[in-house]
């Protein structure tokens, strides 16, 4: 059995608490919200934090402020069940509700939250491994060692973001509100992530993420399809994060908006800005949609370190890509408008 390493835990009441603690404790200390990421990276020795500032009992971090029409805040403290059955987002972000309700298993959707969702570590066949397993084949520089094993000879880590709500976040045209001992500041969603398996977040170690602002629903449709082995838990090997909004109500009016981002492709959730664009002035038509989704599986870029073949993973960006589009214009397989086929 795999034990956690000894650490002082200190549960903050506020958000002035937590950033205090976490300035007090200094840079061997980490923030803990469900700890369902953190404790099983502990107990593998990915992190060795000598303090942990618990983030659970800050009652403003679980609150929702505002409605979807105008724009609807959550809180970062929000378990993803609690994000999954809200009502407003179920209605107006199903993409959102989507992937926080297929985030890993029920029991850890009670617990994990929203906030550590986005900040989850990347993954690698050769880091989510016991710490004997690591050792007995040198270590790699995401942890303990100073090569890539996937990619010798490079520079850097290309371990996977494999955050299921953070490229749907994305789409949405998200905001994110962190606080620190500098003060507040507000940035949107992409701009918290890096293109590096190792410094994947932007956010400094002693800021904490408060909430995630949604701009007004406004006619956006949005979808969220996962590709995973186990459908009972597994991390995401791709996501597909899809938001538009048409001229019309129904589903025939032409794309005014549009946004894909791509999940587990890279080191952070990926755009596909010109599959986007390609849809702009267009009905979702057969046609269109398969003309996005092969312009969107080219900044896929899988490599061979999680589930899956990376080409598997690949070709079925285009897929899944395919099928959440197809999803959002009411069309069926053979691609006709759903009331068509009723
Ligand atoms: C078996 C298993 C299956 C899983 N499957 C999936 C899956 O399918 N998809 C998926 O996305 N995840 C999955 N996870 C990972 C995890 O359960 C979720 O990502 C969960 O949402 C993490 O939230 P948490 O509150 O438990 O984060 P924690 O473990 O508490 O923290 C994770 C990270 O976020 C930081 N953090 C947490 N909250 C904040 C905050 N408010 N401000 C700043 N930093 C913060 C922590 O310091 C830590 O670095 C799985 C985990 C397990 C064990
Ligand atoms: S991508 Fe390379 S450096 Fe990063 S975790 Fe995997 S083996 Fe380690």
């Amino acid at each position: 059995m795999m034990r956690l390493p000894p650490f002082t835990y200190r549960p903050a009441r506020t958000l002035d608490d937590a950033v205090k603690s976490m300035g007090d404790a200094g840079p061997d200390a980490m923030l803990v919200a469900g700890g369902t990421d953190l404790y099983p990276n502990m107990k593998r020795r990915q992190f060795e934090p000598k303090v942990l500032v618990g983030l659970t009992a800050i009652r403003e971090l679980r609150e929702v402020r505002g409605h979807a029409r105008d724009g609807i805040t959550l809180g970062a403290g929000m378990t993803l069940a609690a994000v999954a059955r809200q009502p407003e987002v179920r209605a107006s972000f199903p993409g959102l509700a989507t992937a926080a309700g297929l985030v890993s298993s029920p029991q850890l959707r009670n617990t994990g939250t929203i906030g550590g969702n986005v900040c989850v570590d990347t993954r690698c066949n050769y880091y989510n491994q016991s710490y004997h397993w690591r050792k007995a084949i040198g270590f790699c520089m995401k942890k303990d060692g100073d090569v890539c094993l996937v990619a010798p000879g490079s520079p850097r880590c290309w371990a996977v973001s494999s955050s299921d709500t953070a490229p749907v976040l994305w789409s949405l045209g998200a905001r994110a509100r962190l606080v620190g001992p500098g003060g507040e500041r507000t940035l949107p969603v992409e701009a918290l992530f890096q293109d590096d398996g190792i410094e994947y977040l932007s956010k400094r170690r002693d800021e904490v993420l408060t909430e995630f602002m949604l701009p007004p629903a406004d006619g956006w449709r949005s979808a969220y399809l996962k590709l995973r082995r186990r459908g009972s838990f597994d991390f995401p090997v791709l996501g597909v994060a899809v938001a538009l909004r048409l001229d019309d109500e129904d589903s025939r009016g032409a794309v005014r908006e549009a946004r894909i981002v791509l999940g587990a492709v890279a080191s952070q959730p990926r755009p596909a800005p010109e599959a986007a664009a390609v849809l702009i002035g267009e009905r979702l038509t057969p046609a269109s949609i398969e003309r996005a989704a092969d312009l969107a599986a080219r900044p896929s870029k899988p490599l061979d370190n999680t589930d899956f073949t990376h080409p598997y993973r690949k070709r079925m960006t285009r897929v899944f890509v395919r099928r959440a589009l197809r999803r959002l214009a009411g069309l069926d397989a053979e691609g006709r408008f759903d009331e068509e086929v009723a």
